[in-house]
């Protein structure tokens, strides 16, 4: 990068507000929001947005590893509704209201994060697949996210922005190009702001052709492992892991063939599916996820960071987005 003082960069425009790095689910939601306020923005990604963490989630409404809980559910609430709408008015930007069952082999409770979900109701008996006693039955959310991703990017140019590629070492390198920064690197934080709090939360996942699903079913507490099914309008997305520190990239077979049959346990027909391949991504892992303002980090910038969501991203951006948004307005 080479900034002029006066707000301005060769690479990223004129008289930019604000500059965010990040073009995965997070960061764009940040800059789409920023733009709704009139604000001239630009994206810094390292990686295609088709090679982001966000690219590879499942992607449906669920607060998994993530907290505060306090901010978790208003960030969620938010978020939900967002989603809800998108997917109303906006065909094309591959959202989709998906019947849930949660499973359980213990009796729930009211969960903490029902209170964000409209509607969650007791599961009918003939809901629940052999050796579960117990479940929850709501709508989310569910995005197709190589859909979802490529639209959003399509709205963000079209409202001036620019997108550039470029891997920072520092937010430093972004010193003078615009007053304000929107940091939304997920695991990329380690290095850019030296935070070792924020670990790889690796996750596999195995897509099959869907053999006429609709209904997505997860079991958080099985005993061989995360469960999930979750049907797209094409394919099936099915999980999945959450290790904990390991970040190689490379599918594990074995782990594969263990979620196929975990996952048709669940769900019979999907013996009649053909797997389509399977695919790994690393969640940006944190205790809590960061949003907070920091002027010391870059002098005489703004930094909003706005990372950690673990595996939630996609379950939290639009609220964090108007968090951000209203933390600049605080600010500028
Ligand atoms: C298998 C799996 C299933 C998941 N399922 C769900 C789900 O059902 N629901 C849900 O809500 N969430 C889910 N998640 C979690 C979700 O994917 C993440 O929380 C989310 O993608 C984080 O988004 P992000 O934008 O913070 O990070 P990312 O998508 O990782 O994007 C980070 C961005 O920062 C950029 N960057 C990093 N370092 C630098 C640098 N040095 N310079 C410039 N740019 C940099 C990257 O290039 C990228 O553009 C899942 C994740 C996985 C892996």
């Amino acid at each position: 990068m080479d900034p002029s003082p006066s707000g301005t960069d060769p690479a990223l425009g004129r008289d930019l507000d604000v500059v965010v790095v990040g073009a995965g689910v997070v960061g764009l939601s940040a800059a789409l929001a920023l733009q709704a306020t009139g604000r001239r923005v630009a994206i810094v990604t390292a990686d295609a947005v088709s090679d982001t963490t966000s690219h590879v989630a499942a992607a449906v409404w669920f607060p998994t590893e993530v907290g505060p809980q306090d901010r978790v559910a208003v960030w969620g609430r938010h978020t939900f509704e967002v989603l809800s709408a998108t997917a109303r008015d906006h065909p094309a930007a591959g959202v989709l209201l998906r019947d849930t069952v949660m499973l359980y082999r213990e009796p729930p409770g009211r969960p903490w994060w029902a209170a964000a979900v409209d509607g969650v109701r007791d599961a009918r008996p003939e809901q629940l697949p052999p050796g579960y006693a117990h479940g929850l039955a709501f709508s989310v959310p569910l995005v197709e996210m190589p859909v979802h991703l490529a639209w959003l990017v399509a709205r963000f140019t079209a409202a001036g922005g620019r997108l550039h590629r470029a891997r920072l070492t520092s937010l430093r390198d972004l010193a003078g190009v615009a007053p304000v920064l929107v940091h939304c690197s997920g695991l990329g934080a380690r290095d850019l702001v030296g935070d070792t709090s924020v670990v790889p939360v690796r996750g596999q996942v195995v897509r099959t052709t869907n053999p006429g699903l609709t209904v997505s079913l997860r079991d958080q507490h099985h005993p061989d492992g995360y469960t999930y099914v979750h049907p797209r309008t094409d394919d099936v997305v099915l999980g999945g892991t959450l290790e904990v520190g390991r970040s190689d990239l490379v599918p594990d077979p074995d782990v594969t063939a263990a979620i196929l049959a975990r996952c048709t346990a669940l769900a019979p027909a999907l013996a009649d599916a053909e797997v389509i391949g399977a695919a790994v991504g690393l969640r940006p892992g944190r205790p809590t996820v960061r949003l907070e303002v920091d002027e010391r980090t870059v002098p005489g910038t703004v930094v909003v960071h706005d990372y950690g969501h673990g595996g939630a991203g996609v379950t939290l951006a639009w609220g964090c987005a108007a968090e951000v948004v209203r933390l600049v307005e605080a600010r500028t």
